[in-house]
């Protein structure tokens, strides 16, 4: 009975970490959510949604996806502004 609530609670964690995961895949953080999640369950994966690994425009601030198969050339994705290449 006990080793079914373990396995139970096991399994739920893990599905938090694979959730957290996926969370953090959205802004290029799929490491540090999956690792939230696993550390910290449910109250990771809610932290997992505040992550975000993604580069940020210099002039706006805005958050860049990674989208440079389909640019030509890296631009910002809010104002348009060039983003410096490194
Ligand atoms: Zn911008």
């Amino acid at each position: 009975m006990y080793q079914q609530y373990l396995s139970i609670a096991a399994t739920a964690w893990l599905v938090c970490a694979i959730c957290s995961a996926f969370i953090g895949q959205q802004k290029q953080a799929t490491g540090s959510g999956f690792l939230l999640g696993l550390l910290f369950g449910p109250a990771g994966m809610i932290a997992a949604g505040f992550v975000d690994g993604r580069e940020r425009c210099r002039k706006c601030g805005g958050p860049q996806n990674r989208t440079d198969d389909d640019l030509p050339y890296p631009v910002c994705q809010h104002c348009g502004a060039e983003k410096s290449v490194e």
